[in-house]
């Protein structure tokens, strides 16, 4: 089967930076128009721009996840303005602080299920909503590896990654009549800026070596998964986890 996004519009967010930067690229290069919604509106309008230049198609949005009724508007933006809503990547995330459970500071507990859990929800939320009225579509979340395991002094995270592929294959079992498949993806440790900027360079070594393969992945590699997960040629796949992790959970 070959696949073909080119009548597909697409909401991807946290896609002003790394991973949800190289799938609204993967997308619009196969054809889709592409909503590039992200918290930092400059990243999303530049990527966007790029987008264009490249003779894409693709729109800036700015958004906050943690904000349902902002969500809302995200969602009603791709179909007033575009037309509908085919294929949404609810990818925006945040990492943590590093600290044990007992230490681990309630606020920023609270911030990062919000944007990493709650985010997801309420994207879901108003996406779901939209693709029914239209008869179908196609949901990726981005979890993580620690969406399957624990990383300790990561309470938060692994709470908020786990929540995400439950709450998948909730979703995904409850649609999966509608013409509606959700998966999830996991991600193993990833060339972004989400750990670049607080981790100093030996740090980085050390975790890319705990993945079997040695090296951390590229951001179009997890691409490469989600627009698969995204198109026909995965027409039966639905509520399930899918990890891109060069082997970091097969210990
Ligand atoms: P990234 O390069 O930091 O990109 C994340 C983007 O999300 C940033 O542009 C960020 O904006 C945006 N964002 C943050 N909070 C937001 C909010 N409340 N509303 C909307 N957008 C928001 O990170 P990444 O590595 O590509 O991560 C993407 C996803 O993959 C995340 O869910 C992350 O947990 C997951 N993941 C990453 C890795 C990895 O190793 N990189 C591994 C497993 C899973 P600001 O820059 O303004 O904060």
């Amino acid at each position: 089967m070959k696949r073909d996004f080119r009548d597909k519009i697409a909401i991807v967010t946290g896609a002003g930076s790394g991973i949800g930067a190289a799938v609204s690229r993967q997308l619009a290069q196969e054809g889709a128009e592409v909503v590039v919604a992200d918290l930092d509106a400059e990243a999303a309008h530049s990527k966007a721009a790029e987008i264009r230049s490249q003779g894409g198609r693709a729109h800036d949005f700015a958004v906050d996840v943690t904000d349902a009724a902002a969500v809302e508007k995200l969602v009603e933006f791709a179909v007033q303005k575009c037309g509908g809503l085919d294929m949404a990547v609810n990818n925006a995330g945040i990492d943590g602080v590093r600290k044990a459970t007992a230490d681990y500071p309630l606020d920023n507990w609270h911030k990062l299920i919000n944007v990493n859990l709650n985010g997801v929800f309420y994207c879901m939320k108003y996406e779901i909503a939209a693709m029914l009225d239209q008869g179908g579509g196609a949901i990726v979340n981005m979890s993580s590896v620690l969406g399957s395991v624990g990383l300790p002094t990561a309470s938060a995270y692994t709470a908020a990654k786990h929540g995400v592929v439950g709450l998948t294959k909730v979703a995904a079992m409850e649609y999966a009549r509608m013409g509606i498949r959700i998966n999830v993806v996991g991600p193993g440790w990833i060339e972004t800026p989400l750990l670049s900027e607080q981790m100093e360079a030996a740090a980085i070594r050390r975790m890319a070596g705990l993945q079997p393969m040695g090296r951390r992945g590229r951001p179009d590699e997890v691409a490469a998964l989600v627009c698969f997960l995204l198109s026909d040629q995965a027409s039966f796949i639905t509520g399930s986890y899918h990890l891109v992790d060069g082997a970091y959970t097969a210990h």
